[in-house]
C-alpha cells in the first residue's frame, strides 16, 4: 500500500474508531484505541468478530471487557500498534497542514487576472473591448467569491478536525504515561526521562541520581489487610515522594511496590539526604483507613537504593547499581537507605 493510501486509511479509521468508542463509552485509552483501530482496520478478523458478537449481544462495554480484548488479542503486539498508531496520526496532521497551504495559495490566481486587465488595458483601449474586458473581470470576481467561501469553509472544518485530532493525541500520550493507581508517571515515562539524562550526562556533563525505593514486606501487609487496602497505601506512597521532592525532579512508579526518583543536577549527598528524609517520613506516619471508624493500619517502611550517573552509564548500568544498593538495604534488614 502506497504511504498516501496508508495515511487515508488511517485518516478514515481514526474517524470510524473515535465516535464509535464515544458513543459505546469506552474510554480513548492507548489500549482501548488499539483494540478499536484494528477492528475497523479489519486486519484481525478474530477480533472483528468478538467484537460483533458482543454489540451483537448488547454487551456493555465495561472496563473488565475492554481489558479483556486487550489482554487476548493485542498485548503481545501493543507497543508497536500504539507507536504505529501515534505515528500515523501525526503524518496525518502534517498532511492536513499542508492541504491548508495548498487553499491558501489558490487566492494568488485572483492577482494574476487583474495583471492581465490592465496589461490589455493599455494596449487596447476601445469601448466595446473595454466593455467586454470588464464583463470577464467581474465574473472572475464572482469566482474567487465563491471560491474563497468554500476555502473559508474547508479552512474551518479541517482547523476543527486538527482541533479534535489533536486532543486526542495529547490523550493518547498523556494515558501512555501515567500510572493509573497512582497518577505517577510509568515505567515507560521513566525509561525515556532515564535516557535523556544519560544523553545530557555525556553531551553537557549534567549530573543527576537515582533513588529506587521499594515497600518492605509489602506482600504480608496485602495478606493482612487485603489487596483494596494495599492499593490506598501504594497511592499514599505515591503522594508521599511527590510532596518530597521539588522543580525537575522526576518521580515514576516502576512497577508494583517499587518506585523511582531522578534527580537532576543533584550530588550523591544531597541525594542521600533526601532519601533518608523520605524514609523517615514514611517509616513515621500512622496509617489509618476509614473516616469515621478509623482502622489503625499501622506502619510501612521502605527500603531505598541511591546512585549517581558515572562516566560510562547507559540506563541499564545507572538503574543496575541503584538496585544492588536497594538489595544491600533489604540485605541490611530494610528500612535503610543504602548508596554508591
Ligand atoms: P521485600 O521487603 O523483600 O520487598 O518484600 P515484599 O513482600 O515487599 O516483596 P515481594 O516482591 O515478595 O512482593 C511484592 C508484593 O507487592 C506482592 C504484591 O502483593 C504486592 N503488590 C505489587 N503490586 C501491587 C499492587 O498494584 N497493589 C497491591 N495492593 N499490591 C501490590
Ligand atoms: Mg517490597
Ligand atoms: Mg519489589
Amino acid at each position: 500500500m502506497s504511504p498516501q493510501n496508508n495515511l487515508e486509511q488511517t485518516a478514515q479509521i481514526l474517524r470510524l474508531a473515535v465516535p464509535q468508542m464515544s458513543s459505546l463509552q469506552i474510554p480513548v485509552t492507548p489500549e482501548n484505541y488499539a483494540v478499536w483501530y484494528e477492528y475497523f482496520a479489519e486486519t484481525n478478523l478474530n477480533l472483528k468478530r468478538a467484537i460483533d458478537g458482543l454489540i451483537a449481544n448488547n454487551v456493555v462495554f465495561t472496563p473488565e471487557v475492554n481489558q479483556g480484548l486487550y489482554n487476548r488479542f493485542i498485548e503481545e503486539r501493543s507497543p508497536e500498534v500504539i507507536e504505529n498508531v501515534q505515528i500515523e496520526t501525526q503524518i496525518l496532521i502534517n498532511s492536513l497542514f499542508s492541504k491548508i497551504e495548498q487553499l491558501s495559495e489558490g487566492t494568488e490566481v485572483f492577482s494574476d487576472t487583474l495583471v492581465n486587465f490592465g496589461d490589455e488595458l493599455q494596449q487596447n483601449p476601445s469601448p466595446d473591448s473595454l466593455n467586454q474586458m470588464i464583463i470577464g473581470l467581474a465574473a472572475d470576481v464572482e469566482k474567487v467569491i465563491a471560491n474563497n467561501q468554500e476555502m473559508k469553509q474547508s479552512i474551518h472544518s479541517l482547523g476543527q478536525e486538527l482541533t479534535t485530532l489533536k486532543s486526542e493525541m495529547d490523550n493518547l500520550s498523556k494515558v501512555a504515561m501515567t500510572d493509573e493507581l497512582t497518577s505517577l508517571n510509568n515505567r515507560r515515562s521513566y525509561e525515556m526521562f532515564a535516557q535523556e539524562q544519560v544523553v545530557l550526562f555525556n553531551e553537557k556533563h549534567v549530573t543527576c541520581c537515582l533513588l529506587v525505593i521499594d515497600i518492605d514486606h509489602f506482600k504480608q501487609f496485602n495478606d493482612t489487610y487485603g489487596h483494596l487496602v494495599g492499593d490506598k497505601v501504594l497511592a499514599y506512597v505515591a503522594l508521599a515522594l511527590k510532596q518530597a521532592v521539588k522543580g525537575e525532579d522526576f518521580v515514576a512508579r516502576y512497577g508494583g511496590e517499587e518506585f523511582v526518583i531522578i534527580l537532576p543536577d543533584t550530588r550523591l549527598e544531597d541525594a542521600v539526604n533526601l532519601a533518608e528524609k523520605i524514609r523517615l517520613r514514611i517509616a513515621q506516619k500512622q496509617l489509618t483507613i476509614g473516616k469515621e471508624n478509623k482502622q489503625q493500619l499501622g506502619n510501612i517502611t521502605v527500603s531505598i537504593g541511591v546512585t549517581s550517573i558515572q562516566t560510562g552509564d547507559d540506563e541499564d548500568t545507572l538503574l543496575a547499581r541503584a538496585d544492588e544498593q536497594l538489595y544491600n538495604a533489604k540485605g541490611s534488614g530494610r528500612n535503610c537507605v543504602k548508596y554508591q
